[in-house]
């Protein structure tokens, strides 16, 4: 009976026909919600997870001790660092490379910081045309930080109560 009861329905298309009978219910009385980017933006959340930036201190020292937290946690493998012992006895990197075909945002490394350095920035929008430009180093992670450092600190301030 049950295979009966498919092959008619199979053959009329009923569920075709119960489909298209629920959206023509619903094509006018919804409201259109068709984003027109880029002049129009959805609604973004202060713990997006973009672009990654190495953050300062206000006084201009990295905040980054080289701990080396991140680059073990990262499921990827896309953090390496290299680091070395300053003259005043602080350790601090001398590479810090995230390779962005490899990152998955899962924002684990941002996550294991113990200083809040390694962050993840709003910027979605960013491209490149080769691998390479992919591949993002320590100076370009602390331009990112420099540029947006009052928005990631607001994002910081506005996540607190929650951590
Ligand atoms: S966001 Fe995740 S995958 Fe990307 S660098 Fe950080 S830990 Fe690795
Ligand atoms: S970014 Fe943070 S977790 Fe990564 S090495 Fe620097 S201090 Fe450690």
């Amino acid at each position: 009976m049950n295979a009966l009861n498919r092959f008619f329905k199979s053959l009329f298309l009923v569920e075709l026909l119960q489909g298209m009978r629920m959206t023509s219910r619903h094509m006018f009385r919804q409201k259109k919600v068709t984003v027109i980017y880029p002049e129009e933006k959805t609604p973004q959340s202060n713990r997006f997870r973009g672009l990654h930036a190495l953050r300062r201190y206000p006084n201009g020292e990295e905040r980054c001790i080289a701990c080396k937290l991140c680059e073990a946690v990262c499921p990827a493998l896309a953090i390496t660092i290299d680091s070395e012992e300053r003259d005043d006895g602080t350790r601090r990197t001398t590479r810090y490379d995230i390779d962005l075909s490899k990152c998955i945002f899962c924002g684990f490394c941002e996550e294991s910081c113990p200083v809040d350095s390694i962050v993840e920035t709003r910027i979605f929008e960013y491209h490149a045309e080769t691998r390479d430009q992919l591949l993002k180093t320590k100076q370009e992670l602390l331009a990112i930080g420099d540029k947006y450092e009052q928005q990631i600190a607001a994002d910081r301030a506005q996540d607190a109560p929650y951590r």
